[in-house]
């Protein structure tokens, strides 16, 4: 059980135990034996067997669970709050608003992000009846909400994340969707709740009614409207867009609704649920040959669907509320990291047929085990409790209402070391970082490194790459090494999108993923990418054009 440098830095600061001086008092093999016993005491008598296929799994870095889960689960002064992603009601009232805020400062204090949908909330202007004023309306609100986000402390490492999501028939969806174009909002990703009815109309070019409480506050050019939101993305990176009618057509327990994600966007839930997450780490899981390991990645995905199932009932929850609706449904959401270090490992490409098949080979077949493994422990267990109101009834027994979900892995993954995060490609092969202490040098990834050393490329080769930040183009660099070797820029839009499908496949949450464009692409580029994820089935998108937020890091030291 060790980490490298980097990951132990990340554990240091992010998870290790620490005493009232804040110095650590843990190593990560200990943290590791204080996750597993914690789960593993909700098993009955097999509990010391679970206890080490937990910690074996989870020490060798196979499987690594998300913050939350590090960060609190086990230690004596933390709650044992597990779930990274939080969905909360908010309704048309100010109390409701104000009761939202305090669950959700509950929330972010055990260490989660929240994700809301405002549709319910009245628009700027409208009449407020008890005192006959005008509703300051959502975006007044967000700026709320955001403000307080500053106040709390998510688990005492991070601010509070959210995701707004508002509904396009909103009647303040326009200033919605500029809501984020001045900077502010920083602490909230904002989405457009797209319908089925909007994307006919927008095909249709018909005007869009923009409806509260079933009046028409006016009307506006569906076209125009798809315009705003695009520009809005070129310019700042936000709204991004989620087909809301899909998350509930694959609803598991169609009674809930379901109109709203986590702040990164992966995980669907209704309001009051929570989700804890996990990654299968892709990079252990290819022999040397460049084959999968299929047998260690079944045998990890099952240890590793018992293990988060177990933490819903070891967990200690923020509020009643949360605890009712998340054993309800048992969701859980396990993923993967590494999946572009798996690839390289196979010498396939990320932007070819053949990698998307092996990324839909290894997804597909972690969803198998995972969906055969919440079969097992609902003979063993039983079934989640609202089975018999969801769409399993009465044929298919399960434990768990939803099992997969590939998320962001932004603070495991560094720990773990993959380079690429989730199922993200890399985002270059080399780059050269900006410190005030150690003035400008290179970082290159050492998987390109050591593909690099085998074919004798030689310094000033790599000298050029790392200017260049990408090994794309550059003479001296095998051309088998540029077709494998391609960071998030290098890859073009619509192969971004396509892995996304490819993977959203065999995932019934969704799946956190950036389509990455380059600083010239118009607005009209990030228009076909949005038509292209809806005809593909994509539960939702979100594009980054690289340099269109402040604070991006600089791929290149020529294109600063
Ligand atoms: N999250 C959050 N605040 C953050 C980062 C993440 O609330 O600063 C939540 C959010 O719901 C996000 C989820 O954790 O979608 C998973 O994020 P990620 O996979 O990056 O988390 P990690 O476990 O790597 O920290």
């Amino acid at each position: 059980m060790r980490l490298s440098d980097n990951g132990q830095k990340v554990f240091e600061a992010r998870y290790a135990q620490k005493n009232e001086n804040g110095e650590i008092i843990e190593t990560f093999e200990q943290a590791v034996f204080r996750l597993s016993r914690t789960a593993a005491s909700v098993e009955d008598e097999e509990n010391k067997v679970w206890e080490e296929k937990f910690s074996s799994v989870i020490g060798d870095l196979l499987f690594i669970p998300s913050t939350p889960i590090w960060a609190n689960i086990g230690k004596p002064d933390r709650p044992w709050q597990p779930g990274a992603c939080f969905v909360l009601a908010v309704e048309d009232s100010l109390d409701s608003m104000y009761q939202t805020l305090k669950e959700t400062a509950a929330v972010f204090k055990s260490g989660g992000g929240v994700g809301y949908n405002f549709s319910t909330i009245r628009p700027k202007g409208a009449l407020v009846q008890s005192t006959k004023g005008k509703a300051s309306g959502v975006v007044e609100l967000i700026k709320l909400y955001d403000a307080s986000s500053n106040m709390v402390m998510q688990g005492g490492v991070r601010r509070g994340a959210s995701m707004g999501i508002l509904n396009v028939d909103h009647p303040e969806i326009i200033d919605f969707i500029k809501a984020k174009m001045d900077g502010s909002l920083t602490n909230f990703n904002i989405s457009v709740g797209i319908t089925d009815a909007f994307m006919e109309a927008l095909e249709n070019g018909e005007e869009w009614p923009l409806v509260f409480n079933g009046d028409t506050y006016e009307s506006v050019s569906a076209i125009e409207l798809w315009q705003l939101i695009s520009n809005a993305a070129h310019a700042c990176g936000d709204p991004g867009i989620i087909f809301i009618d899909r998350l509930q057509q694959y609803n598991p327990v169609p009674g809930n609704p379901l109109d709203c994600t986590n702040p990164c966007g992966e995980q669907p839930l209704s309001p009051g649920e929570s989700c804890l997450l996990g990654s299968i780490n892709l990079a252990k899981m290819i022999n040397p040959d460049g084959q999968a390991n299929f047998d260690l990645l079944a045998s990890t995905v099952g240890t590793a669907i018992r293990f988060l199932d177990n933490l819903i009932d070891a967990a200690q929850y923020p509020l009643p509320l949360i605890e009712e609706s998340t054993k309800a449904t048992r969701k859980v959401g396990l993923g993967l990291t590494g999946l572009h270090d798996a690839l390289i490992m196979a010498g396939l490409a990320y932007d070819s047929a053949e990698g998307r098949e092996f990324a839909g080979q290894l997804t597909q077949y972690i969803q198998q085990q995972a969906h055969e493994t919440s079969r097992e422990l609902a003979k063993e267990k039983g079934c989640f409790p609202a089975w018999e109101e969801s769409i399993f009834y009465p044929d298919d027994t399960r434990r768990n209402a939803a099992c997969i979900t590939i998320a962001p892995t932004g603070s495991v993954t560094a720990m773990a070391g993959c380079e690429g995060y989730g199922m993200e490609p890399i985002f270059a092969v080399a780059y050269t970082k900006n410190t005030n202490v150690a003035g400008d040098f290179e970082v290159f990834s050492p998987l390109f490194l050591d593909e690099c050393k085998k074919h004798g490329v030689t310094e000033e080769v790599l000298a050029e790459v790392a200017r260049q930040g990408t090994c794309q183009n550059v003479s001296g660099i095998p051309e088998d090494v540029a077709r494998i070797f391609k960071g998030a820029q290098d890859i073009d839009n619509t192969d971004h999108i396509l892995m996304q499908a490819e993977v959203q496949k065999y995932v019934e949450n969704a799946v956190s993923k950036t389509i990455n464009l380059p600083s010239t692409a118009t607005p009209e580029v990030i228009e076909e990418c949005y038509l292209m994820a809806y005809r593909l089935g994509l539960k939702g998108i979100t594009v980054f054009r690289d340099g269109c937020k402040k604070g991006t890091v600089t791929v290149g030291k020529d294109k600063k």
